[in-house]
């Protein structure tokens, strides 16, 4: 079944999400959820899905990436995001911690927040242990965009959305990131749109 996919305001989206305990995961309902997920994420259509976004605070992520979410862009574009494809995935109660200290900034948007895109700061790659669609422990290591993917949605998982994240001047509609910044590296965006600029001090001295 395709769910209906909440937006940003939504207090779901803003509650820490519960574990799953133990011999619930191969209940009818974590399993119908999981299947609703990925037809709702083919749909969307979208790379990755927490439980969340579809009203149930749960900590359930789904993600795949692909021939078909890659779509028209060019091989160089895919070489510089560094996607790889990525077999669709169930995870049960991520944790992801950084592998390395390398963090690498793009434009990044959600499901959730309809339209807009913003710069965001990820690990290049991270370990993630967690429980598979069958409650079994996994660990994988993901690098480049799914590593990208995972925090996305683990972030999901703790209540958090990319714009808690991203530079807030780099905030964009689709229509413009195509427009004037998706051709552009990650420095030269920070450096034309003056990110990190403090507003603050301004304020205070009111
Ligand atoms: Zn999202």
């Amino acid at each position: 079944m395709i769910l209906d996919i909440v937006q940003a305001g939504d207090p779901v989206l803003r509650r820490p999400a519960r574990p799953l305990v133990a011999g619930e995961i191969d209940t009818p309902f974590v399993q119908e959820l999981i299947a609703s997920m990925r037809q709702t994420m083919y749909a969307a259509p979208g790379v990755g899905l927490a439980a969340p976004q579809v009203g149930e605070g749960l900590q359930v992520l789904v993600m795949e990436d692909g021939p078909q979410s890659m779509g028209t862009m060019s091989p160089a574009r895919c070489q510089e995001l560094d996607r790889r494809p990525l077999p669709f995935t169930v995870l049960v109660n991520p944790v992801v911690e950084p592998i390395g200290d390398d963090v690498v900034e793009f434009f990044e948007g959600c499901l959730s927040v309809t339209g807009y895109s913003g710069l965001v700061r990820r690990w290049r790659a991270v370990r993630v242990h967690a429980l598979d669609h069958t409650g079994r422990a996994v660990e994988m290591d993901l690098a480049g965009w799914p590593a990208r993917i995972v925090q996305h949605e683990s972030d999901h998982l703790a209540g958090a959305l990319y714009v808690d994240r991203m530079d807030p001047r780099s905030y964009t509609t689709n229509a413009n990131l195509g427009r004037f910044w998706k051709a552009r590296p990650p420095a030269e965006v920070r450096e034309t749109i003056g990110a990190g600029t403090d507003l603050w001090p301004a304020l205070r001295s009111r």
